[in-house]
């Protein structure tokens, strides 16, 4: 059986950003097509929401009459409305520096902890999204809406102008498709620069590593270990399980984040070089011999048990991409399709969700005018912009993750540019000329290269502790125009209760 359809915009990739794209586009009147090679629910990564994802996804609920989104964008509400959808609840930012070989102790004066507060209580909180669990609600959402929506289809692209005509192959079915616009939301598959042969510029990006991740039960409390030792876990600002907790290593980082469930997604993050090759043993011995170099990790993870995927850990190959180009004049890639840095800073969701805002925005306003071309160079800037300056502070981050006393103040950078962008979308609303993270101010990119210098200078004089006293000055003195945070404060000793922006 064949059916044939028509529409205004294919969407390829029913993920969180194609699905609520389709959503959106579907509320401004678009006929709206929804396709995925896959099916819901299935095990997908990209999990820690932060404060402008979720300031995004409200603002969408609001704009585009979607209210069954809106409590999804705060912890309260998510698990007052939606219980059966499992999250997890992130109170902010954690870092803890591990050395190889040597049980981590927490510094009386917390000189290896880092915990950054990006809310101020539990219902306010951001969360961590079980992808399985949120891209089903969405994609049942578009099929509520009565978007036609196809799983499980494999599509090829038949026609690429005037108009696309796809093909797709589905269990027992054959679709044909005619669309006037393709938007390739499939992530790291890469659909369209694929099928358009685009030329991927991941080696001209900085920051080079690769990823290890799957999902746990039974992993212990990194707190209550803690706790054991007689850490001072009373100074934190929140319990550092509740965060998208950060393990720094010699060989990179791990995160954690805990879901409600009782399971835990971890993953290894590790640094490569232009001429790493991926290793010879399996990724469960490169897991386990990893946990095995950190005796605090060996701990945690001692009786945890792999849950998912059922396949095994999933091992990456380099995770930095980005394709030459990201629009046509008939086309555009969702920024995860357009490129990737790497998960230090999770802010892969709110790129997504500014990206989608963005795309949504132009299309009800450009369509069909002439005018559409330009605005889809100015989203296309806007997406290589961003994934510009990530790369940027990434990178940074990444040359000093083992000398804490500078990975601190390098990290606050990011959480500089990540504040201020949050007050200045709730002054001015929705502008879809503005890139998130300050990443198109020209002002703060000056001071992100001015003091990536100066980290060169002071990782040349062995960062001793004069070298990073005056790293950290320099460092706050820089960011004092986009430091309403309170970040930088001596006083802190590395534990930032007040960072929040208040939503209202
Ligand atoms: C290791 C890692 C960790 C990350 N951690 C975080 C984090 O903590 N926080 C954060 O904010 N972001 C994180 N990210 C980024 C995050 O994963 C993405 O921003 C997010 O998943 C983007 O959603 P999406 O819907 O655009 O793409 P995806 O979630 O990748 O969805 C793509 C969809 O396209 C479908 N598809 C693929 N190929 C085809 C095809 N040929 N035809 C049809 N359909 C197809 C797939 O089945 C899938 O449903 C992480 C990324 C990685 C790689």
């Amino acid at each position: 059986m064949t059916e044939r359809l028509s529409a205004d915009i294919a969407i390829v990739g029913a993920g969180v950003g194609g699905s609520l794209l389709a959503l959106l586009l579907n509320r401004i009147g678009f006929r709206v097509v929804l396709l995925d090679r896959g099916r819901h629910p299935r095990f997908a990564i990209g999990e820690s929401s932060t404060p402008i994802a979720d300031l995004v996804l409200r603002d969408l609920a609001r704009r585009y009459a979607l209210p069954r989104l809106a409590p999804l964008s705060r912890f309260g509400t998510w698990r007052q409305t939606y219980p059966q959808l499992t999250c997890g609840l992130k109170r902010g930012f954690s870092y803890f520096h591990q050395r190889a070989g040597q049980p981590f102790l927490a510094r009386a004066d917390h000189g290896n902890e880092l915990l950054v507060a990006a809310s101020r209580d539990d219902a306010h909180a951001d969360t961590h999204w079980l992808r399985s669990d949120v891209d089903s609600f969405l994609a049942n959402e578009v099929q509520d809406a009565g978007i036609p929506y196809f799983d499980q289809t494999e599509i090829i692209i038949r026609e690429k102008s005037p108009t696309w005509q796809l093909a797709g192959n589905r269990p027992g079915m054959c679709l044909d498709l005619r669309a006037t616009f393709l938007v390739d939301a499939s992530g790291t598959a890469a659909f369209l620069p694929q099928a358009l042969s685009l030329k991927n510029m991941g080696e001209t990006m900085r920051t080079r590593s690769r990823a290890i991740f799957a999902h746990f039960e039974r992993v212990a409390s990194w707190q209550e270990l803690l706790a054991k030792q007689g850490a001072d876990t009373q100074a934190h600002p929140f319990r550092c399980d509740a965060s998208a907790l950060h393990q720094l290593l010699e060989e990179g980082w791990m995160w954690q984040l805990r879901f409600e469930n009782g399971v835990t997604s971890a993953g290894f993050v590790l640094e490569t070089t232009a001429q790493s090759r991926l290793p010879t043993v399996s990724p469960e011995e490169e897991w386990q011999g990893l946990l095995d170099r950190y005796p605090s990790l060996h701990q945690q993870f001692a009786s945890a048990r792999r849950v998912a995927p059922a396949t095994g850990l999933r091992r990456t190959g380099r995770l930095q991409r980005r394709w030459e180009r990201m629009t046509g004049t008939n086309w555009a890639l969702l920024p995860h399709t357009a490129g990737f840095v790497d998960p230090l800073y999770s802010v892969g969701l709110a790129q997504t969700l500014c990206g989608v805002e963005r795309l949504a925005h132009l299309l009800e306003h450009h369509w069909r005018r002439e005018s559409l071309h330009g605005y889809l160079q100015q989203y296309a800037n806007v997406v290589e912009l961003e994934l510009d300056l990530i790369d940027e502070l990434v990178e940074g981050s990444y040359a000093v993750r083992h000398i804490f006393d500078l990975f601190v103040p390098f990290s606050m950078l990011y959480f500089a540019a990540a504040t201020t962008y949050e007050q200045q979308r709730l002054q001015a609303g929705f502008q879809p000329g503005r890139a998130c993270w300050c990443a198109n101010d020209a002002n703060f990119r000056r001071v992100v290269r001015h003091l990536r210098r100066k980290l060169r200078v002071a990782l040349a004089h062995s960062a001793s502790p004069d070298v990073t006293h005056v790293f950290f000055r320099n460092v706050a003195n820089a960011i004092a125009p986009y430091n309403s945070a309170g970040l930088c404060d001596p006083e802190a000793a590395n534990m930032y209760r007040y960072t929040a922006v208040d939503l209202p």
